[in-house]
């Protein structure tokens, strides 16, 4: 039952694997070259996140939910988009490393589209990436992909905003590690009554509420992991 949910939970990285294993059986060469560049990569991985792990831990105790909201949540308007461009634009690091960071935005009260800015920039319009790019294609070149990348990402991070709603976003409170997995609740709300300060429906499905200063109640909690009839909810790592 363990195994099969923890398949469930990591339904990505299994058919990964999958995929490794049979391209290595029918075509062992380029099997084997995939695995040793996934590992160049996991290695990359391991060596930077930590850090940033550790940065966006920092971020979330000292930036208050209310400042988060005020620069980057919907009303920050033509400011938050400006920000979102700043952060996104003199960030450094490969743009995995934003996605902890946007995660910790996000349940702090930025906007989709301001979080889709700032990724957007980091990944192709960070500022060493234009002044390379000026030294080799141009500083015309560089500046026209810039304009036309800008009002790309504005496009893009309305339309993210308006697609995007709260249950498509996976459940995860990165202080708490309390995860709601929704494919299996079944909605009964057994949760939702038992701890309401901690759970709430919305369209039949459980979602944890990421209020900071929420102490937890952990008997309240251990009754709801036990009474879950079909044990959606995980709290840890296990
Ligand atoms: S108790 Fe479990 S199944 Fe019921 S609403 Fe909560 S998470 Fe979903």
């Amino acid at each position: 039952m363990k195994l099969v949910e923890k398949i469930k939970g990591n339904v990505f990285i299994v058919l990964l694997l999958i995929g490794y294993l049979i391209l290595t059986l029918i075509k062992p060469e380029l099997g084997m070259a995939s695995i040793k560049s996934s590992g160049y990569f996991i290695k990359e991985m391991l060596m930077i996140m930590p850090v940033i792990f550790i940065l966006t831990a920092l971020l979330d105790l000292w930036v208050p939910k209310e400042k988060i909201m005020e620069l980057l949540g919907k009303e920050a308007k033509a400011k938050g988009i400006f920000l979102s461009f700043l952060v996104g634009s003199i960030s450094a690091g490969p743009v995995y490393a934003a996605f902890p960071m946007c995660a910790m935005l996000r349940k702090k009260g930025a906007s989709v589209g301001n979080c889709v800015i700032i990724l957007s920039s980091w990944a192709v319009i960070k500022i060493p990436m234009l002044v390379n790019e000026a030294k080799f294609l141009g500083p015309s070149f560089m500046a026209l992909r810039w304009v036309l990348t800008v009002i790309s990402i504005l496009l893009f991070s309305g339309i993210m905003e308006k697609v995007m709603k709260e249950e498509d976003f996976p459940e995860i409170s990165l202080d708490r590690g309390l995860i709601v997995n929704r494919d299996a609740c079944m909605g009964c709300s057994i949760c939702a009554k038992a701890y309401p300060q901690l759970f709430y429906m919305m369209n039949k499905k459980a979602y944890v509420r990421l209020e900071d200063g929420l102490q937890l109640d952990h008997e309240k909690l251990e009754t709801v992991l036990k009474t879950c009839p079909v044990n959606a909810i995980s709290y840890g790592m296990d």
